[in-house]
């Protein structure tokens, strides 16, 4: 297909984000070249819940219908969370009210990659290619990135999104700070356990509650569990955090490759000793967890763009995963993106003020989504009775589902038009 646009854009990075970027820019004809340094598209085995502000936005991208394919769903209806308690008799904390369209999904993330590669072409899709750098450069007076991979290739390009995920070295390119360290990380110090169950262990194991009907959170002192259902309600996603607030944010450094370790079933067990009956025997199925050490982008970034160069997803704004929001941040970022580069205003003249716009859009409510992760992991894990833990959860999802994207589109092109940038005709 002809480009619809005067300029192209390169996306580093193929996971969840940079796929919705691709694809939605591809169905708009805009020429995308996609650059991940794996060898083909990938995630980890584990489940994710998409916020019904993330449904919205995919839908509106016109993606929704592939993903509920992937994911054995019609229908978008996963509920909103029950909070209960961990300790025996398992009291039941609240169930966190909701809208009838208030549907979020929970899906496996290989399976939503899969629904999206179809939307992307894979004459323009690039695998083992890591990038290291990126260089401006000038072509006839028109400014230019030029993309340096781990192989020794370059790529030219008009616009670059940084879609490389919490570790991105575009993140440094946009700090200014080019090199091999990863910029701007901290130790939450929490870490995660993960597993995904079959129903029927479960409920063969003897779990009494229903862990299918909705996401449940599972509340102590310093630490939580969350559990969802995925794949038509016949698997149970579990992660299991454990804190440790003795150490402040960012005092620790987890070297790299420590990151995700092979931990042992009893190692889980002995952090959730003196648990009720259904959570020991749920942990108790968890074979050969694999350990994730939390990290969120601490402090948050200034800003999410520098000259031609725009981040989104975890390289914007990796946070902590408490309020299940960050993949779901990263498809608002795209949801913004994409349709201001399809706006029929935007050209290769004006990419870098259009950058800005989405800057000015987006930096403020991601960034309050970061904290807001931080927040409700503190709340989840303070021990408090449930009458004043209930007070603190409720109304705590309201500003990450509840949001008028459309708006924020409308107030970039707002902004835009006051600074003359789009130029409208006069009717
Ligand atoms: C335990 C846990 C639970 C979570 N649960 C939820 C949840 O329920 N809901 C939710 O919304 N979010 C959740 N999140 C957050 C969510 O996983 C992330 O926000 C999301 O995966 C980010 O997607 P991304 O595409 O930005 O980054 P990634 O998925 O990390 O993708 C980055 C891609 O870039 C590639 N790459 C990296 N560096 C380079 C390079 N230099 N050059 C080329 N390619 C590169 C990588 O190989 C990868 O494919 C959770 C996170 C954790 C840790």
């Amino acid at each position: 297909m002809a480009n619809t646009k005067d300029f192209q854009v390169a996306i580093v990075g193929g996971g969840m984000i940079g796929l919705v970027c691709a694809a939605v820019l591809t169905q708009a004809g805009i020429q995308v070249d996609l650059f991940e340094s794996a060898s083909k598209f990938g995630e980890v085995g584990a489940g994710i819940g998409l916020g019904p502000n993330a449904v919205r936005a995919l839908d509106a991208m016109g993606l929704l219908k592939a993903v509920l394919a992937k994911s054995d769903q019609e229908i978008s209806d996963m509920r909103a969370f029950r909070f209960m308690s961990c300790s025996p008799g398992h009291e039941h904390i609240l169930d966190y009210p909701y809208l009838p369209e208030d549907n979020g999904l929970g899906i496996h993330r290989a399976d939503f990659l899969d629904a999206l590669i179809p939307f992307v072409d894979p004459n323009t899709t690039h695998f083992n290619k890591r990038c290291t750098n990126v260089a401006s450069s000038s072509n006839a007076g028109t400014p230019h990135s030029i993309l340096h991979f781990t192989d020794g290739t370059t790529f030219a390009t008009d616009l670059v999104l940084g879609a490389d995920g919490i570790r991105s070295t575009i993140r440094s390119v946009v700090l200014g700070i080019p090199g091999p360290e990863v910029q701007r990380l901290s130790f939450a110090n929490t870490v995660a356990y993960r597993a995904l169950i079959p129903l029927d262990d479960v409920k063969r194991a003897g779990v009494k509650t229903d862990l299918s009907a909705r996401p449940i959170c599972w509340t102590s002192l310093h630490k939580h569990i969350i559990t969802f259902p995925i794949h038509n309600m016949n698997t149970i996603n579990v992660v299991v955090f454990s804190s440790n607030p003795s150490i402040p944010m960012g005092s620790v450094q987890v070297p790299s490759h420590q990151w995700v370790i092979l931990a042992s079933n009893q190692e889980i067990l002995d952090a959730y000793k003196d648990c009720g009956p259904d959570v020991t025997t749920l942990l108790s199925l968890m074979e050969s967890p694999r350990k994730w050490s939390i990290h969120t982008v601490d402090p948050p970034l200034d800003t999410f763009v520098r000259e031609n160069i725009a981040l989104v997803g975890d390289a914007a704004h990796a946070m902590c995963p408490h309020l299940g929001a960050g993949a779901g941040q990263g498809i608002e970022d795209s949801f913004v993106l994409t349709r201001l580069l399809s706006h029929p205003h935007t050209k290769l003249s004006n990419l870098r003020d259009v950058l800005q716009a989405y800057n000015e859009v987006r930096l403020e409510r991601a960034n309050m989504v970061v904290r807001g992760s931080i927040r409700a992991g503190k709340i989840y894990e303070c021990g408090l009775p449930s009458q004043q833990m209930h007070e603190a959860l409720v109304n705590l999802w309201e500003p990450v589902w509840h949001h008028d994207l459309q708006e924020d589109v409308s107030s970039a092109v707002r902004l835009l038009k006051e600074k003359g940038v789009f130029v409208m005709n006069p009717l």
